[in-house]
């Protein structure tokens, strides 16, 4: 096909990006240079509330608080925590201190006080911004060095603390100084947490290079993103793909974002209908939900405005994509493959076209390179065969933060990141994800690692031994079942365990099943054979 190369690497058949030759460039800059249209167009929209920014309110604003920010002592390296559900202030707050040469690090704000304690004190937290709702989670101020706390919120009344919106009034005059400190292409930008192909959590770098290729790249997949359509955030922005979208590509290519502050799939269905929504990316699960409840949601909604659904951040079954074919015929269903570590460079389909094949992922990103390596022997196989895929190009992130062990294990010396994705490439040059080779399980798209959870249930006096594994559900994509081996004598229930596990994390990381082994299988070196429970669990479906 003239695709595969001799050395089965595969290259990208979308245009290549030309990225900028300035080795100093900031993403922040970058995005507000190549903001060509006009200030009175709207940025985002609150749909709870109806509150809207247009671009020149967006742009000033992030000005505003990059001054605030250089005020307060912020400056290159420093590590900013945005502990928020989606809010039109999600991508000022982003973009402001990526301005400065700082850093966000973000988490879900459903989890516990402790992960998120861990998360501050990890990174070595500057400063936070966060809603007064979220507050009773932090750690005591004396805990953290009394870490500034800035709040997102419009209600002055309560609080000791700096609201944003004052930031956001403050006007540059003569006197204003913004100390920025040179910020290269190759300095971080992002701090996402991962757990990657094993193990707990960890801190990815990106670097503003990356998210600069990132802009580019998206730029071809939102080519279907005529100028005029409407986008609605129901993707969580802490993720690296709400975060890359909304916060980042959408921004840059000038397009209106309807903002709902947690996912409601009424809230949702009447945005779309109130604000004439033609662009909505979404997770599976809610694509399930959109099908089965088609035509209850007709009834009750006007949903003709909607042309584009993309569907990303875990496996969409070829049932529910035809299911919700047959109920929405004139919505096309675009899908995106990418991981926090390749920051939005993975697959994707952009076109009705493309959309048509269906079960693939879509094509490799612009620039990007793509080998799938046979697990056994090495070697990278070419076309139709099924290994490992494993990614180079420009997004690839930097490396785990003050993780050495974890880099060498995911990248590659000469730059290939290991997805821990089990793939093939077809003749054409569509990505087919075939199953996961890594630990982690997607609970509704959520980042569940099992390591975590192992090592929590090792605490429990009366567990010796644990493994836990995906078990796969329609709804939610999968969720974590435990396998336990108990202390002689013990009695302990699958209840008493639940209930022992979801004392301490966050929902969407409970065990929900339970079963009593008298061994956990494990490799010579003891490592815990996850496919065989994975079988187990299964074989009686
Ligand atoms: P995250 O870093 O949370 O975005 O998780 C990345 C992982 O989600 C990938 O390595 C895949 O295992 C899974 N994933 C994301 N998008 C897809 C997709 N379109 N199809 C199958 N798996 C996906």
């Amino acid at each position: 096909s003239g695709f595969c190369k001799s050395n089965s690497t595969f290259y990208s058949k979308r245009k290549p990006i030309s990225l900028p030759p300035y080795h100093s460039l900031d993403v922040t800059t970058f995005i507000s240079s190549h903001h060509h249209h006009n200030n009175d167009k709207i940025a985002f929209i609150d749909a709870s509330t109806g509150r809207r920014l247009s671009f020149g309110d967006f742009w000033r604003a992030v000005e505003s608080v990059s001054i605030c920010l250089s005020d307060m002592g912020i400056r290159k390296g420093h590590v900013v925590f945005l502990l928020s559900p989606n809010s039109i202030f999600f991508p000022i707050v982003c973009l402001s201190v990526m301005s400065l040469g700082a850093i966000i690090t973000t988490a879900n704000p459903l989890n516990t006080s402790q992960e998120i304690s861990k998360q501050i004190f990890d990174s070595k937290t500057a400063l936070i911004f966060t809603i007064p709702q979220l507050l009773p989670k932090l750690p005591s101020p004396e805990s953290i060095n009394n870490v500034p706390i800035v709040l997102m919120t419009t209600d002055h009344s309560s609080s000791d603390h700096q609201t944003l919106e004052d930031m956001m009034k403050k006007e540059p005059n003569d006197q204003t100084i913004i100390v920025k400190n040179r910020v290269t292409q190759n300095d971080a930008a992002t701090l996402l947490f991962s757990s990657g192909t094993t193990g707990v959590s960890k801190g990815v770098i990106s670097t503003h290079g990356n998210l600069i290729a990132l802009v580019m790249g998206m730029t071809g997949r939102f080519r279907t993103h005529e100028k005029d359509q409407i986008y609605i955030a129901t993707v969580p922005m802490f993720h690296t793909y709400g975060l890359a979208a909304f916060a980042i590509s959408l921004v840059a290519k000038g397009c209106t974002v309807v903002v709902l502050p947690k996912f409601d799939l009424d809230e949702m269905l009447s945005a779309i209908h109130n604000f004439k929504v033609t662009y909505l990316p979404l997770v599976p699960p809610i694509l399930v939900g959109l099908a089965n409840n088609a035509d209850l949601i007709r009834k009750k909604y006007d949903l003709r405005s909607l042309r584009y659904v993309l569907c990303g951040g875990a496996p969409l079954s070829v049932g529910v994509m035809e299911e919700f074919k047959k109920k929405f015929s004139e919505v096309t269903i675009l899908q995106g493959y990418a991981l926090t570590e390749s920051n939005g460079a993975g697959a994707s389909t952009e076109t009705l076209e493309e959309s048509r094949r269906h079960g693939t992922a879509g094509l490799i990103t612009p620039s990007t390179e793509a080998k799938i390596v046979d697990t056994e022997t090495g070697e990278a196989l070419s076309e139709n065969k099924t290994g490992e895929l494993w990614l180079r190009g420009p997004s690839i992130m930097k490396g785990y933060f003050e993780n050495g062990e974890a880099t060498a294990r995911t990248l590659t010396s000469d730059g290939w990141l290991k997805t821990g994705d089990l793939c093939y490439i077809d003749d054409d040059g569509f990505l087919f994800v075939v199953d996961r080779l890594k630990e982690l399980i997607k609970y509704k798209a959520y980042q569940v690692p099992p390591a975590e959870l192992e090592s929590l249930l090792l605490t429990h006096p009366e567990i010796i031994d644990a493994a836990v594994i995906p078990f796969p559900d329609d709804k939610v994509g999968q969720y974590p079942m435990a396998y336990l081996v108990r202390r002689s004598g013990s009695s302990l229930s699958d209840f008493a365990v639940i209930e022992f596990v979801a004392k301490q994390v966050a929902p969407y990381k409970r065990i929900r099943r339970v079963a009593f082994v008298t061994s956990i299988p494990k490799n010579p070196s003891g490592k815990i054979l996850r496919k065989d429970l994975i079988k187990r669990a299964t074989s009686s479906l």
